[in-house]
């Protein structure tokens, strides 16, 4: 899909390392998978994606 930040990048699929706040803890996730624009770097990561995540206790 076409970047929506600099709109002139097309998404590619990689991987993304995401960080979390929670309870006062930091969770940094690496290796998610998401769309990462080619030109800017921003990455998205799907909604289910992220609510999983963010479910996540462990
Ligand atoms: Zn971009």
């Amino acid at each position: 899909m076409k970047c929506v930040i600099c709109k002139h990048g097309e998404t590619r699929p990689g991987r993304a390392t995401l960080t979390f706040t929670r309870d006062g803890t930091t969770l940094v996730v690496k290796g998610v998978p998401a769309d990462i624009c080619a030109n800017c770097g921003e990455e998205y990561v799907d909604e289910a994606t992220t609510a999983r995540l963010l479910r996540y206790e462990g």
